[in-house]
């Protein structure tokens, strides 16, 4: 069974509506002081009549022109769909919004509001009840403006959220399955808590112990070795590794322990970062990241790019030359932990013969323009061999830590639903002696993850130490730039200024192409071809993409009749996106604000987006070559410096011709052009003491310029700059290697 889509399960709305609440309370947080609190209590009924008008604005169900029994089975879908969403809407931050469309005096903006003629400004001002009260006639343009800007970037971001928050929720199954006439894979097997018992992986009894007395955790057989914190592509590598070489090994993991097999975890809202709803502080790109165990292989597409591909090397290369990575990951090492990867993990490589309509467009399209396409290698089973009905993923989980935790003789301890807050040191404050970490309440759900494993028995939300010879952070990048940003607050010894900074994000841009025959994509193999030609240089791959019709709904600008005559072709769409090898910049940082929470700050620069146009340009011009009849962007920006634009009227391509003017104007706006990410790097890079957080050994520096001894960081985050390409398997490779290294003191 496939599953396939790039934003795939049914919880999709889910994933937009708390990305939307995340986003609203930024909107309604940022300006404070400037929000004026609404004059008198906003009634129940006035917020109601907003969502009723925001429904509609989004989905005009009477000018889709459906037969009239059609049309009234719709109608009792929508009006049940709507009810559920201004329920779930009124209990969380989006709640604040609605409330500023019910009383714009209320608004951060509303001064740049009361300065504008424009007739529908006017009329939301002056209506009782806002957006619900005013003249239907006059919604359309109100939202126009609110995405000009000209009331500032809040109100863009505002009419963004909505947008994506409506949309999101209104193309969910209910109503999208009947209109765009598809069904979804499943998620999950028809009775997880049956399948989990049945198939749980071996654990060999645990060798840790909790001493309540004094909240810590101790390894019957003596000192902890290794105590690895994350356990993705470069954690689970470590620990697997270590382990197998007889080191008493302990890995904490933040996320849920889940049966493998019992559901399709790609893609899954509950096992990702913020539930999957975390964006730039800006809004304006949507960021994923695992947090599970298997961490980002868990949760991901399995698209697996080698470390020998030349836009990989290219960048490690150039590392090694600029004496920002260490020699041993020269091209033939590196070649030889590929090998050990491909055969640990099942990386497969795919024919041609499995190409689907969706693969096909991107490969005929590269290949019209004069460049090569290539197949993708994957980590997943071949079509029809997964022992699951509803999961084909190689993950780092089912791959390296089953194992692991299975062996009787030195069993790798593992700790999930436990976060680690940051590294305990001596009195030197440049020799770790442990973590502090603390349980949270693990997931149960669907009674299909395995909670306390080690059979410790702590209750949740309590903190607990463990001591440990030496320390490995895999936490991501996110994940440990935090671990480093809290120890550094408790220790000015590693207070080191550049953690955090220089984040790429690998920003994608998705295209749709209409084809005139019906493509399917959801149908057979979702992801098999990528091309990057441009890798290397101006530095942009394209990937075969694709998804529900929640996502689709989110990336067709214009009305929401528009929307509609769009999606009910979903069938005959393709998509494909271009991926941005994006280059730091100081300031694109993830950092904590004044809650201790972590938050991704980040723009384009000016030379990133001169290549992303390009790059964009391509890609529309290879989607016309492949043979679509039409091009949609995800931008309500002025694209083809048309006269008297209105971001409410959606600008479709239709002839290749067109694509010259979109290079030249396209800006990618935040919240005016969607963007995505989910290849987050390099904000604990590697390198010499006055550059680097970490040096050429991964060794945590002090900021008297010496090396911690006992504290490493192997993930994402320490590559100097982008790694070139999806980062997984090169995480793998050079953890593997990363592991020997460590295995024989850095000898080699
Ligand atoms: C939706 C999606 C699709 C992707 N598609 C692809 C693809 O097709 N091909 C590809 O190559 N890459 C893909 N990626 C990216 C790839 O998965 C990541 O680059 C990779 O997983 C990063 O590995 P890592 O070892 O750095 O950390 P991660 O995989 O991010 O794992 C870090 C782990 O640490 C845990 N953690 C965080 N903080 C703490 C803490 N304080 N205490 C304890 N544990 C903690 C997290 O829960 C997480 O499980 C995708 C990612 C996503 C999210």
């Amino acid at each position: 069974m496939q599953h396939g889509s790039f934003l795939s399960s049914s919880s999709l709305n889910r994933r937009q509506f708390f990305k939307a609440f995340a986003a609203a309370t930024a909107v309604m947080e940022v300006t404070p002081a400037r929000a004026q609190t609404p004059a008198a209590d906003i009634g129940a009924e006035q917020i109601e009549q907003t969502h009723e008008a925001l429904f509609d604005l989004w989905f005009p169900l009477s000018q889709f022109g459906l037969p009239p029994e059609v049309e009234a089975s719709i109608a009792s879908i929508a009006a049940e769909v709507s009810k559920g969403m201004l329920a779930a809407f009124v209990d969380s931050p989006l709640a604040a919004v609605l409330a500023g469309m019910t009383q714009p005096a209320a608004l951060p903006f509303s001064q740049e509001l009361a300065a504008s003629s424009d007739p529908a400004v006017q009329a939301f001002l002056a209506a009782p009840g806002g957006f619900g009260g005013m003249d239907p006639e006059l919604r359309t343009p109100l939202y126009s403006f609110l995405f000009e800007g000209s009331a500032g970037p809040l109100s863009t971001q505002m009419a963004a959220i909505l947008r994506e928050a409506y949309l999101s929720s209104i193309w969910d199954l209910p109503l999208a399955e009947p209109l765009a006439e598809f069904i979804a894979p499943p998620v999950f097997v028809n009775r997880p808590d049956i399948y989990a018992q049945r198939n749980a992986p071996g654990i060999a009894p645990s060798r840790l112990v909790y001493d309540a007395a004094q909240q810590t955790i101790r390894h019957r057989g003596g000192p902890i070795d290794y105590l690895v914190v994350g356990s993705g592509p470069g954690g689970a590598t470590v620990a697997s590794q270590l382990q197998a070489a007889g080191k008493r090994v302990v890995l904490i993991e933040k996320g849920p322990f889940v049966v493998w097999g019992s559901m399709m975890t790609r893609s899954y809202p509950r096992l990702m970062y913020r539930d999957d709803r975390a964006t730039t502080t800006d809004n304006a790109i949507i960021v994923r990241s695992g947090e599970t165990l298997g961490g980002g292989s868990t949760v991901n597409i399995d698209l697996a790019f080698s470390p020998l591909e030349s836009t990989v090397q290219a960048r490690i290369n150039a590392w090694i030359e600029d004496g920002l990575m260490d020699s041993s990951y020269s091209t033939e090492r590196l070649a030889t932990a590929y090998e050990w990867v491909r055969k640990a993990i099942g990386t497969r490589t795919l024919s041609e013969s499995e190409l689907n309509n969706d693969n096909r467009a991107l490969w005929d399209g590269a290949s019209a323009y004069g460049v090569d396409p290539s197949l993708y290698h994957l980590n997943r089973f071949p079509v029809g061999d997964s022992p699951s009905p509803v999961d084909d993923k190689l993950d780092a989980a089912r791959q390296l830590i089953y194992p692991a935790i299975a062996d009787r003789q030195n069993p790798l301890g593992l700790i999930p639903d436990a976060i680690v807050d940051e590294i305990l040191f001596d009195d030197s404050g440049m020799r770790a002696t442990g973590v502090r970490l603390h349980t949270t309440e693990p997931w149960t759900d669907y009674d299909n993850t395995i909670v306390d494993p080690s059979n410790l028995g702590i209750d949740p939300g309590v903190s607990v130490t463990i001591e440990a010879n030496e320390i490995i952070l895999s936490a991501g990048t996110i994940g440990t730039t935090e671990i480093l940003l809290n120890t550094a607050k408790a220790n000015p010894a590693v207070a080191n200024p550049s953690i955090g900074r220089g984040l790429i994000l690998h920003p994608s841009f998705p295209l749709l192409g209409l084809f005139d025959r019906t493509i399917n994509l959801l149908e057979g193999l979702d992801s098999a071809t990528f091309c990057s030609a441009f890798g290397v240089t101006p530095g942009f791959i394209y990937e075969t993409m694709g998804g529900l019709p929640a996502y689709g709904a989110l990336l067709v600008p214009g009305s929401g009749k528009q929307i509609y005559d769009e999606l009910v072709r979903f069938n005959d769409y393709v998509g494909f996106g271009c991926m941005l090898v994006d280059t730091p910049s100081e300031d694109n940082r993830v950092m904590l604000d004044e809650n201790g929470d972590t938050v991704l700050r980040y723009a384009l620069s000016d030379s990133d987006k001169e290549r992303f146009r390009i790059g964009v340009a391509i890609g529309i011009r290879m989607m016309f070559l492949a043979g679509a009849k039409k091009v949609i962007i995800p931008s309500n920006e002025n694209v083809l410096g048309l006269p008297d634009f209105d971001p409410m009227v959606g600008t479709y391509l239709t002839d290749i011709s067109q694509v010259d003017i979109v290079e030249r104007t396209i800006e990618f706006v935040p919240n005016r052009t969607i963007l995505t990410s989910a290849h987050l790097q390099a904000t604990n890079k590697m390198g010499p003491k006055d550059k680097g957080v970490v040096s050429l050994n991964h060794r945590l520096w002090g900021v008297n310029g010496e090396e911690v001894p006992n504290v490493y960081v192997m993930d994402s985050s320490i590559f100097p700059t982008s790694v070139g390409a999806n980062p997984m398997q090169s995480l793998y490779s050079i953890a593997k290697i990363f592991s020997e290294r460590l295995l024989d003191g850095f000898a080699t």
